[in-house]
Protein backbone atom coordinates (compact mmCIF):
# COMPACT_ATOMS: atom_id res chain seq x y z
CA UNK A 1 0.00 0.00 0.00
CA UNK A 2 1.10 3.38 -0.84
CA UNK A 3 1.14 6.18 2.00
CA UNK A 4 1.00 10.05 0.77
CA UNK A 5 1.60 11.23 4.65
CA UNK A 6 3.14 10.07 7.78
CA UNK A 7 1.61 11.61 10.61
CA UNK A 8 4.44 11.77 13.77
CA UNK A 9 3.44 11.30 17.26
CA UNK A 10 5.73 12.89 19.70
CA UNK A 11 6.18 11.69 23.71
CA UNK A 12 4.39 14.81 26.18
CA UNK A 13 7.59 14.74 28.47
CA UNK A 14 10.06 17.63 28.24
CA UNK A 15 7.71 19.51 26.28
CA UNK A 16 5.57 21.24 28.64
CA UNK A 17 5.74 25.54 28.38
CA UNK A 18 8.36 27.28 27.06
CA UNK A 19 10.47 24.37 25.75
CA UNK A 20 7.48 23.08 23.52
CA UNK A 21 8.67 24.75 20.44
CA UNK A 22 12.61 24.05 20.84
CA UNK A 23 11.44 20.43 21.08
CA UNK A 24 9.30 20.72 18.10
CA UNK A 25 11.33 22.53 16.06
CA UNK A 26 14.30 20.46 16.77
CA UNK A 27 12.54 17.34 15.68
CA UNK A 28 11.13 19.16 12.52
CA UNK A 29 14.42 19.70 11.82
CA UNK A 30 16.04 15.97 12.59
CA UNK A 31 12.81 14.30 10.20
CA UNK A 32 14.16 16.73 7.40
CA UNK A 33 17.61 15.19 8.40
CA UNK A 34 16.13 11.67 8.09
CA UNK A 35 14.67 12.00 5.04
CA UNK A 36 17.12 14.51 3.20
CA UNK A 37 18.52 11.64 0.73
CA UNK A 38 15.66 9.88 -0.47
CA UNK A 39 13.74 9.93 -3.46
CA UNK A 40 10.73 11.68 -3.44
CA UNK A 41 9.58 15.40 -2.07
CA UNK A 42 8.76 16.11 1.69
CA UNK A 43 6.88 18.74 3.07
CA UNK A 44 7.11 18.28 6.73
CA UNK A 45 5.35 20.88 8.94
CA UNK A 46 3.71 21.31 12.55
CA UNK A 47 0.54 21.79 13.04
CA UNK A 48 -1.60 21.25 16.31
CA UNK A 49 0.43 19.36 18.30
CA UNK A 50 1.26 16.65 15.72
CA UNK A 51 3.80 16.67 12.84
CA UNK A 52 3.03 15.64 9.42
CA UNK A 53 5.14 14.77 6.46
CA UNK A 54 3.28 15.09 3.10
CA UNK A 55 5.12 13.28 0.21
CA UNK A 56 5.42 13.28 -3.48
CA UNK A 57 7.57 12.43 -6.13
CA UNK A 58 8.84 8.89 -6.17
CA UNK A 59 9.25 8.13 -2.98
CA UNK A 60 9.07 4.46 -1.25
CA UNK A 61 6.86 4.13 2.22
CA UNK A 62 8.73 1.49 3.60
CA UNK A 63 12.09 3.36 3.52
CA UNK A 64 10.12 6.54 4.63
CA UNK A 65 9.45 4.45 7.39
CA UNK A 66 12.56 2.84 8.16
CA UNK A 67 14.42 6.27 8.32
CA UNK A 68 11.80 7.73 10.72
CA UNK A 69 12.37 5.16 13.32
CA UNK A 70 15.89 6.59 13.89
CA UNK A 71 14.53 9.66 14.96
CA UNK A 72 14.29 10.19 18.53
CA UNK A 73 11.95 12.00 19.80
CA UNK A 74 9.26 10.11 17.85
CA UNK A 75 6.63 7.66 19.65
CA UNK A 76 4.40 6.90 16.59
CA UNK A 77 4.92 6.97 13.01
CA UNK A 78 0.93 6.77 11.43
CA UNK A 79 1.37 5.96 7.86
CA UNK A 80 -1.89 7.61 6.02
CA UNK A 81 -3.72 7.42 3.03
CA UNK A 82 -4.60 11.23 1.85
CA UNK A 83 -7.11 11.72 -0.38
CA UNK A 84 -9.07 15.16 -2.50
CA UNK A 85 -12.03 16.35 -0.22
CA UNK A 86 -14.71 15.34 -2.94
CA UNK A 87 -17.73 14.91 -0.71
CA UNK A 88 -19.01 12.50 1.69
CA UNK A 89 -20.04 10.11 -0.83
CA UNK A 90 -16.37 9.51 -2.12
CA UNK A 91 -15.13 9.48 1.51
CA UNK A 92 -17.27 6.72 2.33
CA UNK A 93 -15.82 4.88 -0.33
CA UNK A 94 -12.12 5.74 0.21
CA UNK A 95 -12.96 4.34 4.02
CA UNK A 96 -13.92 1.05 2.22
CA UNK A 97 -11.09 1.16 -0.34
CA UNK A 98 -8.74 1.38 2.39
CA UNK A 99 -9.93 -1.52 4.52
CA UNK A 100 -10.05 -4.04 2.34
CA UNK A 101 -6.42 -3.24 1.42
CA UNK A 102 -5.19 -3.25 4.61
CA UNK A 103 -6.99 -5.59 6.74
CA UNK A 104 -7.64 -9.29 3.70
CA UNK A 105 -9.00 -11.12 6.48
CA UNK A 106 -12.24 -8.80 7.24
CA UNK A 107 -12.55 -11.31 10.76
CA UNK A 108 -11.40 -8.31 12.53
CA UNK A 109 -13.95 -5.55 14.89
CA UNK A 110 -13.40 -1.89 14.60
CA UNK A 111 -14.12 1.50 15.78
CA UNK A 112 -14.05 4.66 14.26
CA UNK A 113 -12.45 7.61 15.60
CA UNK A 114 -12.87 10.99 13.27
CA UNK A 115 -11.47 14.73 13.78
CA UNK A 116 -12.96 17.11 12.27
CA UNK A 117 -9.94 19.79 12.40
CA UNK A 118 -12.13 21.87 9.39
CA UNK A 119 -14.73 22.60 10.94
CA UNK A 120 -16.49 24.54 7.88
CA UNK A 121 -17.01 20.12 6.71
CA UNK A 122 -20.43 19.76 6.79
CA UNK A 123 -20.63 16.85 8.94
CA UNK A 124 -19.41 16.51 12.86
CA UNK A 125 -16.88 13.76 14.17
CA UNK A 126 -20.08 12.16 15.24
CA UNK A 127 -21.83 11.95 11.86
CA UNK A 128 -18.22 10.68 10.23
CA UNK A 129 -17.90 8.15 13.19
CA UNK A 130 -22.01 6.99 12.95
CA UNK A 131 -21.51 7.11 8.89
CA UNK A 132 -18.13 5.88 8.24
CA UNK A 133 -18.59 2.94 10.33
CA UNK A 134 -22.32 2.12 8.69
CA UNK A 135 -20.86 2.22 5.31
CA UNK A 136 -17.43 -0.03 6.31
CA UNK A 137 -20.19 -2.76 7.95
CA UNK A 138 -22.13 -2.43 4.76
CA UNK A 139 -19.46 -3.69 2.74
CA UNK A 140 -18.05 -6.43 4.95
CA UNK A 141 -20.33 -8.50 6.72
CA UNK A 142 -18.11 -10.54 8.41
CA UNK A 143 -16.84 -7.39 10.61
CA UNK A 144 -17.89 -6.07 13.55
CA UNK A 145 -17.90 -2.98 15.83
CA UNK A 146 -16.03 -2.84 19.01
CA UNK A 147 -16.22 -0.02 20.75
CA UNK A 148 -14.04 -0.60 23.63
CA UNK A 149 -11.37 -2.52 22.71
CA UNK A 150 -11.56 -2.52 18.86
CA UNK A 151 -8.73 -4.70 16.62
CA UNK A 152 -8.41 -1.62 14.40
CA UNK A 153 -9.16 1.94 15.10
CA UNK A 154 -9.58 4.03 11.74
CA UNK A 155 -8.40 7.64 11.85
CA UNK A 156 -10.60 9.88 9.61
CA UNK A 157 -8.98 13.22 9.85
CA UNK A 158 -10.57 15.64 7.85
CA UNK A 159 -8.24 18.90 7.28
CA UNK A 160 -8.01 20.86 3.63
CA UNK A 161 -7.85 16.62 2.62
CA UNK A 162 -8.75 13.75 4.14
CA UNK A 163 -6.78 11.64 6.20
CA UNK A 164 -6.87 8.29 6.63
CA UNK A 165 -5.03 6.08 8.92
CA UNK A 166 -5.44 3.03 11.01
CA UNK A 167 -1.54 1.70 11.94
CA UNK A 168 0.65 2.92 14.48
CA UNK A 169 4.38 1.85 14.11
CA UNK A 170 6.63 2.53 17.20
CA UNK A 171 8.99 5.21 16.77
CA UNK A 172 12.27 4.98 18.89
CA UNK A 173 11.81 7.35 21.48
CA UNK A 174 14.11 9.57 23.29
CA UNK A 175 14.56 13.54 22.88
CA UNK A 176 15.12 15.02 19.68
CA UNK A 177 19.41 15.50 18.77
CA UNK A 178 20.06 19.22 19.52
CA UNK A 179 17.90 19.69 22.17
CA UNK A 180 20.42 18.77 25.07
CA UNK A 181 24.20 19.83 23.87
CA UNK A 182 26.59 17.77 22.73
CA UNK A 183 29.13 15.30 24.47
CA UNK A 184 32.62 13.70 23.14
CA UNK A 185 32.14 10.00 22.37
CA UNK A 186 35.46 7.94 22.83
CA UNK A 187 34.60 5.41 20.15
CA UNK A 188 36.63 2.31 19.75
CA UNK A 189 35.80 -0.49 17.48
CA UNK A 190 34.57 -2.68 19.93
CA UNK A 191 30.65 -3.45 20.88
CA UNK A 192 30.34 -1.00 23.55
CA UNK A 193 31.30 2.34 22.77
CA UNK A 194 28.97 2.54 19.86
CA UNK A 195 25.85 1.87 21.85
CA UNK A 196 26.58 3.76 24.83
CA UNK A 197 27.10 6.63 22.52
CA UNK A 198 23.51 5.64 20.89
CA UNK A 199 22.06 5.72 24.40
CA UNK A 200 23.60 9.28 25.02
CA UNK A 201 22.81 10.77 21.87
CA UNK A 202 18.67 9.48 22.86
CA UNK A 203 18.58 11.78 25.15
CA UNK A 204 18.71 14.60 22.52
CA UNK A 205 22.34 14.86 22.99
CA UNK A 206 24.41 15.65 19.59
CA UNK A 207 27.79 13.85 19.31
CA UNK A 208 31.41 14.06 18.38
CA UNK A 209 33.93 11.58 19.27
CA UNK A 210 37.61 10.48 19.23
CA UNK A 211 39.21 7.67 18.02
CA UNK A 212 42.73 6.56 19.34
CA UNK A 213 44.43 5.05 16.77
CA UNK A 214 47.57 3.37 16.77
CA UNK A 215 49.62 2.35 13.28
CA UNK A 216 50.71 0.46 12.15
CA UNK A 217 50.16 -1.76 15.57
CA UNK A 218 46.51 -1.18 14.36
CA UNK A 219 45.11 -1.37 11.23
CA UNK A 220 43.59 0.92 8.05
CA UNK A 221 41.32 -1.58 8.36
CA UNK A 222 40.62 -1.14 12.18
CA UNK A 223 40.05 3.10 11.36
CA UNK A 224 38.07 2.55 8.93
CA UNK A 225 35.99 0.21 11.07
CA UNK A 226 35.09 2.63 13.69
CA UNK A 227 34.40 5.48 10.57
CA UNK A 228 31.74 2.89 9.69
CA UNK A 229 30.38 2.75 13.29
CA UNK A 230 30.30 6.36 13.43
CA UNK A 231 28.44 6.10 10.68
CA UNK A 232 25.94 3.61 11.70
CA UNK A 233 25.45 5.79 15.28
CA UNK A 234 25.14 9.05 12.72
CA UNK A 235 21.63 7.42 11.40
CA UNK A 236 20.13 8.61 14.90
CA UNK A 237 22.33 10.76 16.40
CA UNK A 238 23.17 13.47 13.01
CA UNK A 239 26.67 13.99 11.47
CA UNK A 240 29.27 12.93 13.50
CA UNK A 241 32.36 15.01 13.66
CA UNK A 242 35.08 12.26 14.55
CA UNK A 243 38.94 12.97 15.53
CA UNK A 244 41.61 10.41 15.11
CA UNK A 245 44.06 10.78 16.82
CA UNK A 246 47.61 8.69 16.42
CA UNK A 247 48.61 7.59 19.49
CA UNK A 248 51.20 5.14 18.71
CA UNK A 249 54.15 7.61 20.55
CA UNK A 250 52.50 8.15 23.27
CA UNK A 251 51.48 4.40 24.03
CA UNK A 252 55.20 3.31 22.85
CA UNK A 253 56.29 5.83 25.42
CA UNK A 254 54.27 4.08 28.37
CA UNK A 255 55.03 0.95 27.60
CA UNK A 256 58.72 1.99 27.82
CA UNK A 257 58.58 3.75 30.96
CA UNK A 258 55.94 2.00 33.49
CA UNK A 259 55.27 -1.25 34.62
CA UNK A 260 53.47 -3.26 32.29
CA UNK A 261 50.27 -4.01 34.49
CA UNK A 262 49.49 -0.52 34.57
CA UNK A 263 49.98 -0.18 31.35
CA UNK A 264 46.22 0.12 30.82
CA UNK A 265 45.33 2.22 33.29
CA UNK A 266 47.78 4.95 32.53
CA UNK A 267 46.70 4.52 28.65
CA UNK A 268 43.08 5.03 29.54
CA UNK A 269 44.11 8.29 31.60
CA UNK A 270 45.76 9.61 28.40
CA UNK A 271 42.73 8.96 26.28
CA UNK A 272 40.22 10.77 28.66
CA UNK A 273 42.42 13.83 28.76
CA UNK A 274 43.22 13.99 25.21
CA UNK A 275 39.35 13.11 24.57
CA UNK A 276 38.51 16.45 27.08
CA UNK A 277 40.92 18.43 25.36
CA UNK A 278 38.57 17.91 22.37
CA UNK A 279 35.14 18.01 23.67
CA UNK A 280 36.60 21.81 25.73
CA UNK A 281 37.64 23.13 22.32
CA UNK A 282 34.08 22.27 20.45
CA UNK A 283 31.55 22.98 23.09
CA UNK A 284 30.84 19.75 24.37
CA UNK A 285 29.51 19.23 28.07
CA UNK A 286 30.64 15.81 28.89
CA UNK A 287 32.51 12.82 27.78
CA UNK A 288 30.49 9.58 27.02
CA UNK A 289 32.41 5.94 27.49
CA UNK A 290 31.11 2.62 26.64
CA UNK A 291 32.18 1.49 30.55
CA UNK A 292 30.76 -1.61 32.65
CA UNK A 293 31.57 -2.23 35.95
CA UNK A 294 33.82 -5.20 36.18
CA UNK A 295 33.36 -6.00 32.39
CA UNK A 296 37.69 -6.29 32.27
CA UNK A 297 40.59 -5.31 34.77
CA UNK A 298 40.23 -1.42 33.29
CA UNK A 299 36.48 -1.60 34.47
CA UNK A 300 36.61 -2.60 38.06
CA UNK A 301 35.77 0.10 40.37
CA UNK A 302 39.14 0.84 41.59
CA UNK A 303 39.98 1.13 37.42
CA UNK A 304 37.32 3.57 36.49
CA UNK A 305 37.91 5.48 39.52
CA UNK A 306 41.50 6.12 37.99
CA UNK A 307 40.86 6.58 35.00
CA UNK A 308 38.29 8.83 36.22
CA UNK A 309 40.66 10.81 38.36
CA UNK A 310 42.05 12.84 35.60
CA UNK A 311 38.39 13.94 34.24
CA UNK A 312 37.01 17.39 34.48
CA UNK A 313 33.88 17.28 32.87
CA UNK A 314 30.98 14.81 33.56
CA UNK A 315 31.79 11.75 31.88
CA UNK A 316 28.97 9.93 31.68
CA UNK A 317 28.21 5.84 31.24
CA UNK A 318 25.03 4.79 29.93
CA UNK A 319 26.44 1.03 29.92
CA UNK A 320 27.39 1.00 33.50
CA UNK A 321 24.89 -0.88 34.92
CA UNK A 322 24.41 -3.23 31.72
CA UNK A 323 25.60 -7.68 31.20
CA UNK A 324 27.29 -7.94 28.11
CA UNK A 325 24.41 -9.61 26.61
CA UNK A 326 22.03 -6.62 26.92
CA UNK A 327 24.41 -4.64 25.17
CA UNK A 328 25.04 -7.06 22.18
CA UNK A 329 20.74 -7.04 22.67
CA UNK A 330 20.51 -3.33 21.71
CA UNK A 331 23.69 -3.54 19.11
CA UNK A 332 22.00 -5.82 17.45
CA UNK A 333 18.66 -3.32 17.47
CA UNK A 334 20.52 -0.20 16.47
CA UNK A 335 22.57 -2.19 13.56
CA UNK A 336 26.34 -2.01 15.07
CA UNK A 337 26.60 -5.38 16.14
CA UNK A 338 27.78 -6.64 12.39
CA UNK A 339 30.27 -4.21 12.39
CA UNK A 340 31.25 -4.19 15.93
CA UNK A 341 32.59 -7.98 15.82
CA UNK A 342 34.63 -7.81 12.62
CA UNK A 343 38.38 -8.96 13.50
CA UNK A 344 40.22 -5.93 13.43
CA UNK A 345 42.18 -5.13 16.34
CA UNK A 346 41.98 -1.88 18.15
CA UNK A 347 44.69 0.01 19.79
CA UNK A 348 44.44 -1.56 23.67
CA UNK A 349 44.36 -5.14 22.67
CA UNK A 350 48.22 -4.44 21.31
CA UNK A 351 49.51 -3.39 24.96
CA UNK A 352 47.63 -5.69 26.83
CA UNK A 353 49.74 -7.05 30.01
CA UNK A 354 49.33 -10.34 30.70
CA UNK A 355 48.09 -9.68 34.48
CA UNK A 356 46.67 -6.18 34.63
CA UNK A 357 46.22 -4.73 38.03
CA UNK A 358 42.30 -4.78 38.99
CA UNK A 359 42.70 -2.68 41.72
CA UNK A 360 45.03 -0.07 41.34
CA UNK A 361 45.95 2.45 43.57
CA UNK A 362 45.89 6.15 42.28
CA UNK A 363 49.11 7.06 44.07
CA UNK A 364 51.02 4.51 42.45
CA UNK A 365 49.11 5.09 39.23
CA UNK A 366 50.71 8.86 39.76
CA UNK A 367 54.00 7.77 40.72
CA UNK A 368 54.47 5.64 37.65
CA UNK A 369 53.31 8.38 35.61
CA UNK A 370 56.05 10.85 37.16
CA UNK A 371 58.50 8.97 35.02
CA UNK A 372 56.87 10.27 31.65
CA UNK A 373 57.50 13.88 32.96
CA UNK A 374 60.17 14.06 30.27
CA UNK A 375 58.74 14.00 27.10
CA UNK A 376 54.94 13.02 27.81
CA UNK A 377 53.40 16.54 27.51
CA UNK A 378 55.46 17.35 24.18
CA UNK A 379 54.12 13.62 23.00
CA UNK A 380 50.43 14.64 23.74
CA UNK A 381 50.71 17.83 22.03
CA UNK A 382 51.65 16.42 18.93
CA UNK A 383 48.75 13.96 19.06
CA UNK A 384 46.74 16.74 19.06
CA UNK A 385 48.25 18.92 16.65
CA UNK A 386 47.98 15.99 14.27
CA UNK A 387 44.78 15.24 14.70
CA UNK A 388 42.88 13.98 11.63
CA UNK A 389 39.08 15.19 11.84
CA UNK A 390 36.78 13.33 9.49
CA UNK A 391 32.91 14.62 9.27
CA UNK A 392 31.15 11.34 9.20
CA UNK A 393 27.64 10.84 7.76
CA UNK A 394 25.00 8.69 8.05
CA UNK A 395 25.56 5.33 6.04
P1 LIG B 1 34.36 -1.30 23.48
O1 LIG B 1 33.57 -2.52 23.12
O2 LIG B 1 33.53 -0.06 23.43
O3 LIG B 1 35.65 -1.18 22.70
P2 LIG B 1 35.74 -2.57 25.59
O4 LIG B 1 34.90 -3.58 26.25
O5 LIG B 1 36.72 -2.99 24.57
O6 LIG B 1 34.76 -1.46 24.98
P3 LIG B 1 37.82 -1.04 26.88
O7 LIG B 1 38.76 -1.38 25.81
O8 LIG B 1 38.24 -1.15 28.31
O9 LIG B 1 36.44 -1.80 26.78
O10 LIG B 1 37.37 0.43 26.67
C1 LIG B 1 36.45 1.04 27.51
C2 LIG B 1 35.95 2.31 26.81
O11 LIG B 1 37.06 3.16 26.54
C3 LIG B 1 35.34 2.03 25.47
O12 LIG B 1 33.97 1.70 25.58
C4 LIG B 1 35.55 3.35 24.76
O13 LIG B 1 34.59 4.29 25.18
C5 LIG B 1 36.92 3.77 25.29
N1 LIG B 1 38.00 3.30 24.39
C6 LIG B 1 38.75 2.18 24.49
N2 LIG B 1 39.63 2.09 23.49
C7 LIG B 1 39.46 3.20 22.73
C8 LIG B 1 40.08 3.70 21.52
N3 LIG B 1 41.03 3.05 20.89
N4 LIG B 1 39.62 4.88 21.04
C9 LIG B 1 38.62 5.55 21.64
N5 LIG B 1 38.02 5.13 22.76
C10 LIG B 1 38.41 3.97 23.31
MG1 LIG C 1 37.70 -1.88 23.12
Amino acid sequence: MTFQTFLLKYGEIGIKGKNRHLFEDALVRQVRYALKDLDGEFEVHKSQARIYVDCEGAYDSDEVIERLQTVFGLVGICPVVRKADQGFEQLKKDVVAFMDEMYPDKNITFKVEARRSRKSYPLNSMEINCKAGEAVLDAFPEIRVDVHKPDVLLHIEVRNEIYIYSQIIPGPGGMPVGTNGKAMLLLSGGIDSPVAGYMISKRGVGLEATYFHAPPYTSERAKQKVVDLAAIVARYAGPIKLNVVNFTDIQLYIYDQCPHDELTIIMRRYMMKIAQHFAEESGCLGLITGESIGQVASQTMQSLAATNEVCTMPVYRPLIGFDKQEIVEVSEKIGTYGTSIQPFEDCCTIFVAKHPVTKPNINIIKKSEEKLAEKIDELVQTAIDTVEVIEVRRS
